[in-house]
């Protein structure tokens, strides 16, 4: 690689995380380059939910547009108890913009967005050297031997981040719930329109979101049985069956939906990986001038489906913050400034990462648990601190 990259801002990762915060930086004039371990950008899991606060930060990037077109607003949510047909009506779309996106339309959308030459693909960080008290350069190792002297790291390398136990987290959990996704395409129009529903029955529960008018992407949670489940993880046809023994005595329409589903969109997540609160909390979020952004700061379980959303708003907000202070000379290095950014994008975002993963960890445990007193618990917490349940749908990243 070239020489010119010590003056570069380096972005460990090229997931949704690390595509955006090239772009926003792009957009604000800094230039970087984008590593990503895999020898093709990757988009597991077929779709996202993208609420509100994400398509805020999506129209800061300047591709909410373009995205739109690619999927229908939900505009309503259903949540249906199995067992005796109850209904009650979801807060859905009535708390501001709610779409599901194919994540390769968004990845797509992303990287067309870029300079050519942003992502290099297969490059995979091994180690990262930090000397947070002087002024030297942190020191970035890839696979084949390379080194690289970026003045800005910045770790969006996801759940099992190497950079994060450079700026002092500890590793992410997992809750004892997994996730299987999928999508069913219609060759007629399908039956639920524009409305989100959720199913629930003795902990199984089932949700979809229609993409457009023939497309559907839905999603189950069921409680892991390790040994069995990452064996399942392996094959999609394997999923498709475990997915159908979970969901008996569901209605006709939705055993049918998992019926007709691509099996090459299929994926089961046997770990549901989240950062512990109280983690984010006693951490600075950054060592020297490197840094976090996406799951590799926050990995929350996809209880409140915000950490795409969420991972969008490091982006804006970690550009604006560097754009605002690279700028202005305060040493030859451009070390002092870089840390004042840092620490400006660790003060934005830390309470807005902490309350969304605290929201997370309790929905999580009471989903995960079986003592009624933990459960218990957990909903008088939910009532009292997240009565407003679409609160954290309302938060504004602010602009570029
Ligand atoms: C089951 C499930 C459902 C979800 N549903 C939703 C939802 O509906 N809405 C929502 O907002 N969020 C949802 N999420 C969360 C969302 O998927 C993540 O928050 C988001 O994808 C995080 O993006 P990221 O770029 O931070 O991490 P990732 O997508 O994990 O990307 C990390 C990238 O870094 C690369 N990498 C890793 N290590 C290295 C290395 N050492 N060197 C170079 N590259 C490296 C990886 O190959 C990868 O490309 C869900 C999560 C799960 C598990």
């Amino acid at each position: 690689m070239e020489k010119s990259e010590e003056e570069k801002i380096v972005i460990v990762g090229g997931g949704i995380c690390g595509l955006a915060t090239a772009l926003a930086l792009h957009r604000k004039g800094l230039e970087s380059i984008v590593l990503e371990k895999s020898e093709k950008l990757r988009a597991t899991g077929a779709c996202i939910i993208m609420q509100p606060n994400g398509w805020r930060a999506l129209h800061q990037l300047g591709i909410a547009s373009k995205l739109r077109q690619t999927a229908l607003p939900i505009q309503s949510g259903h949540y249906i108890t199995v067992k005796d047909g109850k209904h009650t009506d979801l807060l859905v779309g009535n708390g501001g913009e709610c779409r599901c996106l194919r994540r390769s339309d968004l990845m797509k959308t992303l990287a067309e967005e870029l300079p050519p030459n942003t992502v290099r693909l297969g490059c995979k960080v091994v180690s990262i050297k930090v000397d947070a008290n002087t002024s030297a350069y942190s020191i970035l190792h890839l696979h084949d031997g390379t080194m690289l002297m970026p003045r800005v790291i910045i770790g969006c390398d996801g759940v099992n981040s190497v950079v994060a136990s450079i700026v002092g987290l500890n590793s992410s959990r997992h809750f004892s719930t997994c996730a299987i996704r999928g999508v069913t395409h219609y060759q007629t129009l399908h039956p639920f329109g524009t409305a989100f529903y959720l199913f629930d029955k003795d902990g199984v529960r089932l949700g979809l979101l229609p993409i457009n008018h023939n497309d559907v992407y839905w999603f189950l949670t069921r409680k892991l049985t390790s040994t069995a489940d990452s064996m399942v993880s392996k094959d999609q046809k394997l999923i498709k069956e475990s997915t159908v023994e979970a969901i008996k005595g569901f209605p006709n329409h939705i055993t049918e939906m998992i019926n007709n589903s691509d099996v090459d969109s299929l994926h089961l997540t046997d770990q549901m990986r989240y950062r512990a609160p109280w983690d984010l909390l006693r951490t600075k979020f950054c060592k020297g001038t490197v840094t976090l952004a996406g799951d590799a700061l926050h990995a929350m379980a996809p209880f409140l489906a915000q950490g795409g959303s969420a991972s969008l708003e490091d982006a804006v907000v970690l550009a604006r913050c560097l754009s605002q202070n690279m700028g202005i000379a305060l040493d030859p290095t451009g070390m002092k400034a870089a840390r004042a950014a840092l620490d400006q994008y660790a003060k934005e975002r830390k309470m807005r990462v902490f309350w969304l993963s605290l929201e997370t960890f309790v929905v999580g445990t009471m989903h995960d648990t079986s003592a009624l007193l933990v459960r218990g618990l957990c909903i008088i917490t939910l009532i009292i601190l997240f009565r407003d349940k679409i609160a954290n749908t309302r938060y504004d990243c602010g602009r570029l």
